[in-house]
């Protein structure tokens, strides 16, 4: 039997999906799943692409299968699973053959199996793969991390099965060891941020203004016509728009406002507080998904409180639909500067040299956060790849002036209403203290040098470092 030019193991939602598009594109690939009978049952339904597949029983079968030196893709349960798996393979394997983990895993993980692989003569690669079951079968994007010879061996396939932007692959490597997981963490850290926000539109139209959720859809179609073109936009208005087949109610109003997380949002606002860099729309979605998840608790505190009438609405009829609009494309700049802020100061940590506009670049397709929007970020980045901050460059801090009104009244609407809208208070408030000149903090460096003797910098910059506290402070 002819063998396959590359493995895949796991085949639950995304790795059949893999498997299919990989076949698709002429590869032949050997396959293999912990529950043997999923193998079969893949096998059985993958129609004409069965041809390009080899599905295998045993691991030893699917080692056997590929040719040296192997590729292999694994896509199964993020954690220990994959150095379980890897440990079943390793002792099957030989010199130069490619391990490829493509789950969501810790960037922290990755680094650990791509060293323990070093002296070995096997190679890691950490790839991240977005784009859910559709972006998998049809195109997803893929960041990938791992020596740049190791991308070489295997960017032929990848860029074969990749989304494409007006034909440009969305795939890149980024980087050694764990940049791939590190930016696909990030991508699912703003992803978190963008639905979040998206959801706080949602809260303001249903429970300020009344509206059902078909209407609502109504909105978020004709946004999908602008400035706000995206994936995440266009799914919201076809849920939005959908029936629940039971009641016949709309389906979103059937569903539990507790919001599931699998760990990339946390991640992300984690290694972000480590690297001292602030994403508060990250945190801001992912304590906005712990507290959905408190439904029990937020049903009695309701009945305690209760909640204020909706407050008098900015604008009539259209103006204040403009304003937000315009208030989620303020936010979304800001969650998205943010995200690109984090894996600036990563790429410096990890010394991997991450390419800002390729980031952007490969995420304008396939991916979840898809969106137009991305366009507008590479074009920045390409002209200023090491600015400080996408909201200063020309582009954007004119998008920023355009719409920070709006993001003002919808956030003041909000909060007179009693509607929680987290992120994009949050966006409001970073705009505001990234872009004022002198903050508050020297109180809280007075405050500090009190009780602790920190001391401060002063603003004349003159040696002398600690204030005149007086008795009740630490020193003097
Ligand atoms: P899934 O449908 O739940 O499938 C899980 C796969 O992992 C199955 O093939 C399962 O095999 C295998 N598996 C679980 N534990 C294993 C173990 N200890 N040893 C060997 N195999 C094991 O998951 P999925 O959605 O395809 O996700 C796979 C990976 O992709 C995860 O890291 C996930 O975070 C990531 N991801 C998912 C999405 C998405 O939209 N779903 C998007 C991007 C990335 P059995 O059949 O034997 O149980």
């Amino acid at each position: 039997m002819q063998q396959a030019e590359i493995g895949l193991i796991g085949l639950g939602v995304m790795g059949s999906n893999l498997a299919l598009n990989i076949a698709e594109k002429g590869n032949r690939i050997a396959v293999f799943n912990r529950t043997p009978a999923r193998t079969k049952e893949f096998v059985a339904e993958a129609g004409a692409l069965a041809e390009n597949i080899i599905g295998c029983e045993t691991i030893e079968e699917f080692v056997a299968a590929i040719r040296p030196p192997r590729p292999i893709i694994i896509m199964i349960k993020a954690g220990d699973a994959v150095d379980q798996q890897m440990e079943q393979l390793k002792p099957l394997l030989e010199a130069n053959d490619i391990l490829i983990d493509a789950g969501n895993t810790n960037f922290r993980d990755t680094i650990r199996r791509f060293d323990s692989l070093k002296d070995t003569g096997l190679t890691f690669i950490g790839m991240g793969v977005s784009g859910g079951e559709e972006g998998a079968r049809h195109g997803p994007s893929i960041m990938v991390g791992g020596t740049e010879e190791s991308w070489k061996r295997v960017e032929k396939v990848l860029t074969s099965i990749s989304a494409k932007f007006n034909g440009d692959p969305c795939v890149a490597w980024l980087g050694t060891d764990g940049a791939g997981h590190f930016v696909k963490t990030i991508h699912n850290g703003i992803e978190y941020a963008d639905m979040q926000m998206i959801s706080e539109i949602y809260g303001i139209l249903r429970d300020g203004l009344g509206m059902s959720a078909r209407e609502i859809g109504e909105v978020f179609g004709q946004w999908n016509k602008g400035r706000l073109n995206s994936y995440l936009i266009e799914i919201s208005e076809t849920v939005l728009k959908a029936d629940d087949p039971i009641t016949g109610n709309a389906m979103v109003d059937m569903i539990v406002d507790a919001a599931g997380q699998k760990g990339t949002g946390k991640w992300s606002a984690i290694e972000a507080q480590n690297m001292g860099v602030a994403a508060t729309g990250i945190e801001a979605a992912v304590a906005g998904r712990v507290l959905s998840s408190q439904k029990a608790e937020r049903v009695a505190a309701e009945a305690i409180f209760g909640l204020p009438a909706p407050a008098e609405k900015p604008h009539d009829g259209m103006g204040f639909l403009a304003d937000l609009e315009n208030a989620l494309l303020a936010a979304k700049i800001a969650a998205y500067a943010q995200g690109f802020a984090v894996m600036a100061a990563a790429s410096k940590e990890n010394g991997w040299d991450l390419p800002m506009p390729t980031i952007a670049r490969i995420w304008r397709a396939g991916c979840i956060i898809r969106s137009q929007f991305l366009d507008e970020i590479t074009s920045a980045f390409t002209k200023q790849p090491d600015v400080a901050n996408l909201i200063v460059t020309p582009a954007f801090s004119q998008m920023v002036k355009d719409t920070d009104a709006s993001l003002r009244r919808v956030v003041s609407y909000a909060a007179l209403s009693g509607i929680a809208a987290p992120a994009l208070s949050s966006a409001l408030a970073y705009f505001d203290s990234y872009r004022r000149a002198r903050g508050t903090a020297n109180l809280i460096q007075a405050q500090r040098d009190f009780f602790g003797a920190h001391g401060f910098d002063r603003v004349d910059g003159k040696e002398y470092h600690h204030g005149p506290w007086g008795s009740g402070a630490s020193i003097y």
